[in-house]
């Protein structure tokens, strides 16, 4: 029996009990594949990410004693679409087995169900053994409950897997530390110098311009900074811990000017592409954590264990739940464009274009640059989500659609109606103004309204809530901002909407 086993671009995982034994009948595939750099069109330091990775690993197993069959983008025996490259390498290799791990993508889990009924040979599928939960568990979680509400999906994670609790209760008395997380960065402390692995990627980078894929953004191609094997991802995690996690909490939410990643652990590429596994993260963290009690506060590693235990689990799980329908949710009926800008991050406004061009330069942004800045502006300006999609989808570095989408298009978008969030993260400049430095040097005044270089945020916020109010009347969240709307004099709301709808009739020159 000959076996071909599948391994997909975000499957790197060097722990996967496949790699337990070596076998000289069993043939691995990995393909940089053209239908993945064209679905959507990525940023480039994106696509050079997972090429670099993939490549990385595919040596990883040859030099383990696996025989592995690599693909690259360029070479000439590989096709456009998946299916006709693992159809050729069956006839080829009289392959009598085929084997892949369950894709995290709606599109590629068809995909591969659909090619399995075509083929006159066994396949069977495996589990990708990376995440705390299987694909249904949010699903059967919630069964029968009115909201999901994600935390307490989080709570019933931490009881689970045992997660900082003693017996069934929390460490330390209380379950979140959300409120203790929200400063302003006011340079109290300093940030220290993000690790970057300055790998030269010129050749790779070259091989994709040949290729004509259309890519986004920009690269230091001698100089690249994102982790592309396993040890460099346990130095993003080792980093993280060493001299980020002390202060993680307490910056979480800041937005400032002097540094692209304050104390973020920038290791979402790393765990997406599987190169290190969500279970390492949080218990590398929780042990860094007791060894260094007189340092490390438990509100950081609360902090920070939330984001994956809770909302990266509880994203994947929504994802699962409500696809397919979930990709052309538009509750609100949004229908705007989204302006050039966005590929160029030449805008007036100083909160966008810092998000904006960070985001084009380094293919990252934090969660509240990704939420509170680019998606408040796009939610507030109305723009349709399968454009606010695709361009979320291309532009990060970790950007995969089972967390992207219900990120974008339900946390950020509301386009699921309340699905993921309770009510729409939208906001005046007021809240830019609170958490960042960004207001003090923007072409915008922050506390003017109606003006001329009035801060577009503050009238755009109150035309949305006031255009989409009929889907907010039974939302309590949304009570008090909908009873502010009520007590607007008329003359001033006409004046604000007339300010707001000329902004988005000129949206292309804020
Ligand atoms: C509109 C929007 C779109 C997003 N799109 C993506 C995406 O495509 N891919 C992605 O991995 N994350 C996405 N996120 C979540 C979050 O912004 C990123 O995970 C985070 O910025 C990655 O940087 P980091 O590793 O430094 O994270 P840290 O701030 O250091 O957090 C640690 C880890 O927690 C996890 N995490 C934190 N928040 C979330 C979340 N909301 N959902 C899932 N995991 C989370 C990530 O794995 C992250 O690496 C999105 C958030 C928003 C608001
Ligand atoms: S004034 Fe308005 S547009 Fe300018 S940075 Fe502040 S919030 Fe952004």
């Amino acid at each position: 029996m000959k076996k071909l086993r599948l391994i997909l671009g975000d499957q790197l995982n060097h722990d996967h009990s496949w790699f337990d034994k070596k076998s000289d009948t069993t043939l691995y595939i990995i393909a940089e594949m053209r239908q993945e750099t064209d679905y959507v069109r990525h940023h480039i330091q994106k696509v050079v990410a997972f090429f670099l990775s993939m490549r990385n690993f595919a040596h990883y197993l040859k030099n383990n004693g696996h025989q592995v069959q690599y693909y690259k983008i360029s070479d000439s025996n590989n096709t456009i679409e998946l299916t006709a490259l693992l159809s050729n390498l069956i006839e080829k290799e009289k392959i009598t087995r085929f084997e892949y791990q369950l894709p995290d993508e709606y599109r590629l889990d068809v995909q591969l169900k659909d090619f399995c009924k075509t083929l006159k040979i066994e396949s069977q599928s495996y589990d990708t053994e990376h995440f705390y939960t299987s694909r249904t568990e949010l699903t059967a979680f919630f069964k029968g409950k009115k909201s999901l509400l994600m935390e307490s999906f989080y709570r019933e994670m931490r009881k689970k897997h045992n997660i900082l609790t003693v017996g069934d209760l929390p460490l330390g008395g209380k379950w979140n530390f959300d409120h203790q997380n929200r400063n302003k960065y006011k340079e109290e402390v300093p940030i220290p110098f993000p690790l970057q692995f300055e790998t030269d990627v010129s050749e790779i980078v070259k091989e994709i311009e040949e290729q004509n894929i259309s890519t986004m953004g920009t690269i230091n191609a001698k100089n690249f900074e994102w982790p592309t094997n396993r040890k460099q991802s346990l130095e993003v995690l080792n980093y993280f811990c060493e001299h980020l996690l002390e202060h993680f909490g307490t910056y979480q939410d800041a937005l400032y000017t002097g540094h692209k990643y304050l104390f973020h652990s920038r290791i979402s590429f790393a765990m997406n592409s599987k190169m290190i596994g969500p279970k390492e993260v949080i218990d590398t963290v929780i042990n860094y954590f007791h060894a260094n009690q007189e340092t490390i506060e438990l509100s950081q590693v609360e902090g920070f264990v939330r984001q994956i235990l809770g909302w990266r689990e509880y994203v994947r799980g929504i994802y699962w739940k409500e696809m397919p329908e979930y990709k052309s949710k538009n509750t609100l009926e949004n229908t705007g464009k989204l302006p050039d800008y966005f590929w160029t991050g030449k805008t007036k406004m100083k909160c966008l274009q810092h998000a904006l061009s960070q985001s084009l330069d380094t293919a990252y942004a934090h969660h509240i640059q990704r939420l509170m800045v680019i998606g408040n502006f796009t939610l507030l300006t109305q723009i349709h989500p399968n454009q606010v999609d695709a361009w979320y989808l291309g532009v990060y570095i970790d950007a995969i659609e089972w967390v992207e989408l219900p990120n974008t298009r339900g946390m950020s978008q509301y386009a699921d109606g309340g699905i993921m969030a309770t009510k729409p993260y939208v906001s005046s400049g007021s809240y830019i103004n609170k958490m960042s430095n960004y207001c003090s040097g923007c072409h915008y005044n922050v506390k003017e309204k109606l003006t001329d270089n009035a801060c577009p945020f503050n009238s755009l916020y109150w035309h949305f809530l006031d255009e989409k109010k009929e889907h907010f009347t039974n939302n309590h969240r949304m009570a008090m901002m909908m009873s502010l709307l009520k007590k607007m004099e008329p003359s001033e709301l006409a004046a604000t909407k007339e300010k707001a709808i000329s902004l988005m009739e000129n949206i292309e020159n804020l």
